[in-house]
């Protein structure tokens, strides 16, 4: 059987590598050619020595799920669509900005969780990713950005901060997560700092302390309701992971964090989350967490059964937020054009699940059909 190399960090590469007879300083170049280089062609490892390129190349291969699609959006934006085999595919975002490029990734094939306004969880679940799977998300856009970009110079970096807010719950794939990340951040393979790296969670709390103990790196909580009453309802996860217990998990992490708050994200409903009491409620709930607020205008998708909130809506409710002292963004939305904005990574929504039935039951406004959206500014 033919091993895949992008299944392994620098440990699993190292003990592969000394169960092939071979000294862990082999692995170490293997993986900078892999991941610094982009190099899949164990012929092209120049300062491995044929014998062992040759061993390589009959027993291992360096294989990212194929690319299925690759798109740009007019504001820069660029959507990677990736076959994961049996009519499964993920994807892949890369945001640029001024001062930094950001890439957005997946964790699973469609998610159990069932977030009641989030198209991937109406997709149901299908199947965790690899670990090859996550990083090869990674591993193939720095390859195809560097190559469009006509290389890039050393020190120079093109993708500088990765979330997993992509498709799925990271937590709920930890053990295959966990190299992931690892990879991300090591010297030999893509040196990114733990603050450039964010895991975002619906909130599965003893994950969160797991992660806190293997591999801690900047940490967003997807809160979305200031009650449990309403959580529940949004974020099902809630009614095993309550409020209380999430606000505990986010101080215990804060402990280990590579920075010192948390960022919530809160989805922007249309008279579901966005009232002015909902914003009080929030400051009450926070008192004790150091944390930042990323509000996300609610990005539609057909027979969603929400909308967005009006975007003066947003901004009263974000001066709330503000005038309680805590430092909040709205985030800009992106992509739109070729629905790479958040919650609408799914493509064809497939909705296996019954939240499509249930969820319209809790907005006020019947769903709307098509996103006929103002971008924010
Ligand atoms: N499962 C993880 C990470 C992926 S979702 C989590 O839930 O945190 C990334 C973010 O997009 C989450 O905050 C999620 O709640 C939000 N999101 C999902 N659907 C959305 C939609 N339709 N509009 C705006 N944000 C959405
Ligand atoms: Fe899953 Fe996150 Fe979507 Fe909830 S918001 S269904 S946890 S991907």
């Amino acid at each position: 059987m033919v091993v895949n190399l992008l299944d392994f960090d620098a440990a699993g590469l190292t003990s592969w590598f000394a169960q092939q007879g071979e000294k862990p300083f082999r692995a170490r170049q293997v993986l900078r050619w892999m991941h610094q280089f982009g190099v899949s062609d164990f012929n092209a490892m120049t300062d491995i020595a044929k014998s062992l390129r040759a061993k390589l190349i009959s027993t291992a291969a360096v294989s990212p799920a194929p690319t299925i699609s690759d798109k740009l959006s007019d504001d820069g934006t660029r959507k990677f669509l990736f076959d994961v085999g049996n009519g499964n595919a993920v994807e892949t975002v890369f945001i640029p900005e001024d001062d930094r490029g950001t890439l957005c990734i997946s964790s699973q094939a469609g998610c159990a969780l069932e977030c009641a306004f989030c198209s991937t969880g109406r997709q149901g679940f299908n199947r965790n990713l690899s670990t090859a799977e996550i990083i090869g998300q990674l591993w193939q856009a720095s390859r195809v950005l560097a190559r469009d970009a006509g290389g890039i110079k050393a020190g120079e970096r093109i993708i500088s901060n990765v979330v997993l807010m992509g498709m799925g719950e990271p937590l709920a794939n930890f053990d295959n997560l966990i190299p992931a990340l690892r990879l991300m951040l090591d010297d030999n393979a893509y040196g990114l700092s733990r603050r450039r790296v964010t895991v975002s969670t619906s909130g599965i709390v003893p994950v969160m302390d797991r992660l806190a103990e293997a591999c801690p790196v900047a940490l967003a909580v997807s809160l979305h309701a200031p009650t449990d009453g309403l959580r529940d309802k949004l974020v099902p996860i809630n009614r095993k992971y309550p409020l209380a217990d999430l606000m505990a998990a986010c101080r215990r992490y804060l402990v280990h964090a590579p920075r010192d708050f948390i960022t919530f994200e809160y989805v922007m409903l249309d008279g579901v989350n966005d009232s002015d009491a909902d914003a009080r409620a929030l400051l009450h709930l926070v008192r004790d967490v150091p944390c930042k607020f990323n509000l996300i205008p609610f990005n539609p998708f057909p027979a969603s059964g929400f909308e967005r909130s009006p975007n003066d809506r947003i901004r009263q409710f974000a001066a709330i937020l503000i005038n309680g002292g805590i430092v909040t963004t709205t985030r800009k939305t992106r992509g739109e054009d070729i629905d790479a904005a958040c919650g609408q990574l799914a493509g064809k929504v497939q909705d296996k699940s019954r939240r499509g039935q249930r969820a319209i039951g809790l907005a006020r406004a019947p769903a709307p059909i098509s996103a006929g959206v103002e971008l924010q500014s």
